[in-house]
């Protein structure tokens, strides 16, 4: 059993976008139908790049999602859902137990269902920490919702 510190999102914990474009962006997110249809919404002929594995990426010419410009995301309403949970990401509590010999007590824990989620969160996001009270059902919704995630459970 592991002991290593990850990092799980707290109780209370406060995050604000800051739009610094430094993080999230430059990497190549894994999209759906779903997210394909909302982006061809605004860029109808877009084509994402298609990995050797048949993963649909936003991955443009310079190795990065072609939608960051000037550090910022110009599909902001329409981007891709694991790009609307970051810098969070759900999994369900029972991977953590089995990841971990004990659970600290203030660990944000969502039930939905007869599952229980906790959140890991990217470390390196500098809007962690700033604003507002994180709403962790929505984003436990919004991750649910998401058809690519149903089909591919952790
Ligand atoms: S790294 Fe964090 S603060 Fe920066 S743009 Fe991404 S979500 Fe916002
Ligand atoms: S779609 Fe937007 S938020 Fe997602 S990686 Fe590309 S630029 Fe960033």
């Amino acid at each position: 059993m592991l002991t290593v510190d990850l990092p799980v999102a707290r109780r209370g914990m406060l995050f604000k976008c800051k739009l610094c474009g430094q993080k999230c962006c430059n990497m190549n997110p894994e999209i759906d139908k779903e997210d394909l249809e909302r982006i061809r919404k605004i860029f109808p002929s877009f084509k994402p790049y298609v990995s050797p594995e048949g993963k649909m990426l936003l991955m443009g010419e310079k190795g990065y999602c072609p939608f960051l410009k000037n550090g910022l995301c110009i599909i902001h309403e329409y981007k891709p859902v694991i790009c609307q949970l970051y810098p969070f990401y759900p999994i369900e509590k029972k991977i953590l137990d089995n990841l971990l010999e004990e659970i600290p007590e203030d660990v944000e824990i969502v039930g939905y269902g007869l599952e229980e989620y906790v959140f890991l969160f990217d470390e390196k996001c500098p809007g962690i920490g700033e604003g507002e009270p994180i709403d962790f059902m929505g984003l436990l919704n919004k991750f649910l919702q998401a058809k690519h995630f149903l089909k591919n459970p952790l």
